[in-house]
């Protein structure tokens, strides 16, 4: 299918003017210029030779963390490295400028919060810190790859020795009911939702453009490749990322 485009960045400029309050809500498209594959993507993918299901799955971290995290230590080694890029400090710029109220976003790379945006609700959680599931400890992702690298098994662990799991939202795992109702609450409460880089296709997100629609907010998409959304929204646009929030940020004067 086609990526459908509608209306110009100035249309989008002018909802921007015209909203009270707007949300952006991110996916994986706004951290490829930062050098993170979109997992989905063929041929980019970090999940090209396991199956997600089985690795990532609270299961496998049970039953076998050093399997696990053998795995997954090669994962947070590749996001401990990336920095933020020009799309992440667009949204820091239209948040300083109260342009934009929150950042909802389903990348778990804690790129938003580096680049400096202040409101993040990470809706599958963070790299950011690993938990014990068995006391209150927790770990920065530099120690918890400290205590990977130093520990004979490859497994990080807590200092009750229990082995730490990463903060992030894994398969079989709830999601975090705190930032899922506050995402909910944004998308209800926004003028204007600002989809980024993301398909719209992974829930809780793929409800929220409609939860905006529902509660008479209007919604804009900058993303490449197509959404369930394309038809049904004031602005689609499908140029890179960077460029597009380059060119509002223009269009805005900021
Ligand atoms: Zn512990």
């Amino acid at each position: 299918m086609p990526s459908a485009t509608r209306g110009g960045i100035e249309q989008l400029a002018e909802l921007v003017r015209a909203a009270d309050s707007v949300v952006a809500l991110t996916g994986a498209g706004i951290s490829v210029p930062s050098g993170i594959p979109d997992f989905r993507s063929p041929g980019t993918g970090l999940w090209e030779n396991v199956d997600p299901m089985e690795v990532a799955h609270i299961d496998a971290w049970r039953r076998d963390p050093k399997r696990f995290w053998s795995f997954y230590g090669a994962r947070f080694t590749m996001l401990g490295d990336k920095e933020p890029n020009d799309a992440h400090r667009a949204l820091v710029t239209l948040e300083r400028a109260g342009r934009l109220d929150a950042v909802v976003t389903q990348n778990i790379d804690r790129l938003h919060r580096r680049a400096g945006s202040a409101d993040v609700v990470e809706v599958h959680g963070s790299v950011e810190r690993s938990v014990c599931l068995s006391c209150p400890g927790e770990q920065t992702l530099e120690a918890t790859l400290e205590r990977l690298h130093a520990d004979p098994d490859g497994i990080p662990r807590c200092d009750c020795g229990a082995p730490l799991k990463p903060g992030v939202v894994l398969f079989g795992e709830w999601l975090p009911e705190g930032a899922l109702e506050r995402a909910h609450q944004l998308a209800a409460s926004a003028d204007l939702l600002l989809c980024i880089g993301s398909s719209l296709e992974v829930q809780p997100v793929a409800q929220l453009p409609s939860v905006t629609r529902m509660n008479g907010g209007q919604v804009a998409i900058l993303t490449q490749g197509p959404t369930p959304y394309d038809r049904r929204v004031a602005v689609k646009r499908s140029g890179d990322v960077v460029s597009e929030l380059r060119a509002l940020l223009d269009a805005l004067g900021l």
